[in-house]
């Protein structure tokens, strides 16, 4: 192990510790080179949430203790931009199925359950379902099987 200085895209640089064969080292430090550095990525990142959470500035107020409410109002941000990204995607399935009743009630009830979630206020509720809600939007909603309906009626 020896420590490298290792330059970043953004201009700064920080001192990082690289084990394994030199030309390992050197394509590492090569590739480091076209990243921005650990600070800036958690500076970007806090600035995404920031947005995500001005973004449901209309959201109803969340429910817990001073923490609880910090920290879901963060995981809420994420989530409901995610769900709002699904529902341009079902608008775009529902398109495509128009005239199957089946595949409808299946977007009528994907619609509910983004609803449903969006207007969830314990933010106990949102620290539970965050890993849920990070994978799949349409996992962490009471109706799980609206997505699955679609997807396989449309397979159909
Ligand atoms: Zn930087």
């Amino acid at each position: 192990m020896a420590k490298y200085t290792a330059k970043f895209s953004c201009g700064h640089a920080e001192t990082v510790d690289l084990v394994g064969p030199e030309k390992d080292r050197t394509r590492k430090l090569a590739w480091m080179e076209q990243k921005t550095c650990g600070a800036c990525n958690k500076a970007a990142k806090a600035a995404k949430v920031a947005e995500a959470v001005e973004a449901v500035g209309d959201a109803p107020a969340l429910e817990g203790s001073e923490k609880q409410i910090a920290w879901a109002t963060k995981i809420r941000a994420e989530i409901i931009a995610d769900l709002r990204a699904q529902r341009a995607a079902i608008a775009t399935i529902a398109l495509k199925v128009a005239g199957n009743a089946q595949a409808e009630a299946g977007i009528a009830a994907a619609y509910a359950a983004i609803d449903a979630a969006g207007a969830k206020t314990s933010a106990a509720w949102w620290i539970d379902n965050r890993t849920a809600g990070r994978a799949a939007a349409a996992a962490l909603t009471e109706d799980v099987g609206a997505k699955a309906l679609i997807t396989r009626t449309i397979k159909a």
